[in-house]
């Protein structure tokens, strides 16, 4: 007997990693018992205090599943040294180091832990974000202590920042000397996580078998349960392939089911009578691109079958106009219409942008976010429910089960790929009859995975830029020349321009990338006082969005910021942009960072500093982001480059609606996951088949199980 899940109570919630949001509306499946085990949740295993909460969940870690799936980003060896002459800088050792002094900086920088070796070198123990008292317990002066991690170089000094291990003895505490490095966030190391790995591991049902057997002999697969096992003990491609398939086969039949239940539904025709578009005074005339989009999507709106387009346009290719034409075609006729934005700084760009074109046109407007509360959140629900709200604006806030539409006839999803598939259901819930659906991309995607991923939808391309753009000027600069960079920019604020500094995100470890960009951001600041500002992803949205704020405005003249502005944000006087260590980002990512300059007639200015251990595919890499600015081709080039498989898990910011497979693997295995979904749906539509009742497993396992309620016919 399937059980109803206690643990999802919640509104709906976002898991990190996927990007994906999970509505509320879709949480009362009845998931098999089987599955039961893998779904406990995390704060009841053994050793998870109040402490380690909240790490797990910031890394979307609230269940054994989640750490199950939580895949090593690769193995460290380790070399056991008795003291520091032995080792060299960049090194995985463990060593003996006795903890001598206690050093915290001022303000939110790290604490340092100055330790003595076998023959009195030092070497500092440092921690970002952490208060003292955590290192003295573990690190008491005069002590020894066994150390494991990185050895790497400060200044003059030798560090060691967050070590993996550190422990009393010299056995089996500190590990194999084979390891895996997993992704991090602050409160966790790496041998806590480790041992909780490998609880959930010992947990692990046995499944029945979803892949088609053929298939698994011939690849040389392991069972789902072995290839879990494998997938965290070393590097073993068959265990991390089949793992991968698992999800991009849930993805293909998910989208499958997804596709057939649309079919069957009914939408509204909308026939809009041009008034409301005649009254709009837009400053520009629109490309052909963008008519020939807007004539697309209003063929599509005139049938009864819900649309189903994705309009993909490269960064600055003028789709929120296209967006806005679409919305009006709605409103022309009578109904209401959404646009769906994945975060709040976008989502009240997008209101502001819309209120100025709209003014004039009698259309009324509204923008909805969580942090909207009480009687200003009832004003806009009563609204959409009388219908005296044309058009709303938000973030997932405006699809929760308590929002109500007297008539919604369009949805549009800004940045799709950031949402999955079942945002779009819910979506389709949200009308008497089913909306319309608009979705749209700047993520430019490889020719391999378009079918794939989006061949459920039509598409519209934006391929022709505004007129009047000029080519945004790209130099590769080294990282020891950053003095000259600063003057210039200097110069450029000085003239009046405004000015973007991106800061890396390292995989391992958030805090640390955090604490570097504050670092970066108080030395600016010294320079340039009020100048400037900072936004990161850990700061409350009310005072990311006062500092986005001044800097739309132009009352500061420079961000300083993770890659939080990586999506949408939109000042045509920022001309400039700097980004630190570039090459730690994807082409497609770059690609989406530069896009925020070169958007006014100002001629803009991208300089990417490097690194100076910059790896042969990363010179290439650089050096393509300064030859073309056609988002396709870096997006196919970014494909090859890592099919070369620098790094074992090439793991993906969010670009992907996967969290397992990487874009190597997604190229390579979506398309036979494709096939393989279909041939399985043609012969057994219902899953009710041996096979058929297994890959049901496999759709609740990776939350796709909305595919499984369109079966029923939800
Ligand atoms: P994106 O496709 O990245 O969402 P936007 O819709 O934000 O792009 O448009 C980028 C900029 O280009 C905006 O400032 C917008 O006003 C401007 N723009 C859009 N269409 C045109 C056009 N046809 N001619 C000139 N400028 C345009
Ligand atoms: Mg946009």
């Amino acid at each position: 007997m399937p059980t109803p899940d206690p643990s999802r109570k919640r509104a709906g919630r976002r898991r990190a990693g996927s990007g994906e949001f999970v509505p509320a509306s879709y949480e009362r499946a009845m998931r098999p018992e089987t599955l039961n085990p893998l779904f406990a949740e995390t704060s009841g295993l053994k050793g998870v205090g109040p402490g380690l909460a909240r790490p797990l969940e910031r890394l979307g870690l609230t269940r054994l599943r989640d750490l199950a799936y939580h895949l090593p980003d690769r193995f460290v060896s380790r070399r056991a040294v008795a003291d520091l002459d032995q080792a060299s800088v960049g090194e995985q050792v463990v060593i003996a180091l006795t903890p001598r002094e206690y050093r915290s900086s001022p303000g939110r920088g790290p604490f340092r832990v100055l330790a003595e070796d076998a023959i009195g070198n030092i070497c500092a123990l440092t921690y970002f974000g952490r208060n003292g008292g955590w290192g003295k317990k573990q690190l008491p002066l005069g002590e020894k202590r066994w150390i494991a991690g990185r050895l790497d170089q400060y200044g003059q000094m030798l560090q060691i920042v967050h070590p993996d291990h550190v422990a009393e003895e010299s056995g089996a505490a500190l590990g194999q000397l084979v390891e895996p490095v997993y992704p991090l966030s602050e409160g966790l190391t790496q041998g806590r996580l480790a041992a909780l790995v490998a609880q959930a591991l010992a947990a692990l049902p046995v499944l029945p078998e979803w892949i088609e057997p053929g298939l698994l002999a011939k690849m040389q697969w392991p069972d789902w349960k072995e290839a879990m096992v494998l997938a965290h003990r070393a590097e073993h491609a068959q265990a991390r392939d089949r793992l991968a398939y698992d999800e991009l086969l849930a993805n293909a039949l998910a989208l499958m089911l997804v596709r057939a239940a649309g079919k069957a539904r009914r939408g509204t025709p909308l026939q809009g009578d041009g008034q409301l578009r005649a009254k709009l005074q837009l400053p520009f005339a629109l490309t052909g691109a963008q008519r020939r989009s807007i004539a697309e999507i209003e063929g599509d709106l005139a049938q009864a079958a819900p649309m189903l387009r994705l309009l993909q346009g490269d960064v600055g290719s003028g789709k929120t106009v296209v967006a806005l034409s679409a919305m009006l075609i709605a409103v022309e006729a009578g109904a209401q219409a959404a646009l769906l934005a994945p975060t709040e700084i976008l989502a009240r760009q997008h209101y502001d942008t819309l209120s100025q074109l709209l003014s004039g046109t009698g259309v009324s407007i509204a923008l909805l976010t969580g942090r909207d509360k009480g009687k200003a959140r009832e004003a806009i629900l009563m609204g959409l429910l009388d219908g005296s709200i044309d058009m709303i604006v938000g973030t997932h806030a405006i699809f929760q089960e308590s929002v109500t539409y007297r008539n919604l006839a369009l949805a549009v999803i800004d940045e799709q790929h950031r949402f999955g598939v079942s945002q779009r259901l819910l979506l389709t819930q949200k009308g008497r009859r089913t909306p319309h659906c608009l979705a749209m991309t700047a993520t430019p995607i490889p020719r391999t995975l378009t079918l794939a991923q989006y061949g459920e939808m039509n598409v519209s391309r934006l391929d022709e830029l505004p007129p009047g753009r000029q080519a945004i000027d790209t130099r590769v600069v080294a990282l020891e020349r950053i003095g000259d960079v600063v003057g210039a920019l200097a110069r450029h604020v000085e003239g009046g321009g405004q000015a973007y500094w991106v800061c890396p995100m390292v995989r391992d470890s958030e805090v640390a990338d955090i604490a570097a960009a504050e670092a970066r951001f108080a030395e600016l600041q010294a320079r340039f006082g009020e100048d400037v500002v900072l936004v990161h992803g850990q700061l409350r949205p009310e005072a990311k969005d006062a500092a986005m704020a001044r800097f739309a405005a132009g009352r500061a003249k420079l961000l300083v910021a993770t890659t939080v502005i990586e999506v949408g944000v939109d000042v045509p006087n920022a001309t400039l942009m700097v980004i630190e260590q570039a090459e730690r980002f994807g082409l497609a990512q770059l690609h989406q960072l530069r896009g925020r300059v070169g958007r006014g007639a100002e001629k803009s200015v991208c300089l990417l500093l490097r690194g100076s251990a910059l790896s042969e595919v990363g010179r290439e890499r650089l050096a393509l982001m300064r030859e073309t600015q056609d988002g396709f081709l870096l997006a196919e080039e970014d494909l090859r480059l890592r099919g070369g498989g620098e790094l074992l898990g090439t793991r993906q910011s969010g670009d992907t609606p996967f969290r397992v497979a990487t874009l190597e693997q997604i190229a390579r295995l979506l398309p036979i996951a494709h096939d393989d979904a279909h041939l399985l749906i043609e012969r057994d539509g219902g899953l009710t088949g041996e096979r058929g009742e297994a890959a049901r497993l496999l759709l609740y396992l990776f939350e796709r199980d909305y595919g499984v309620q369109l079966l029923r016919g939800g």
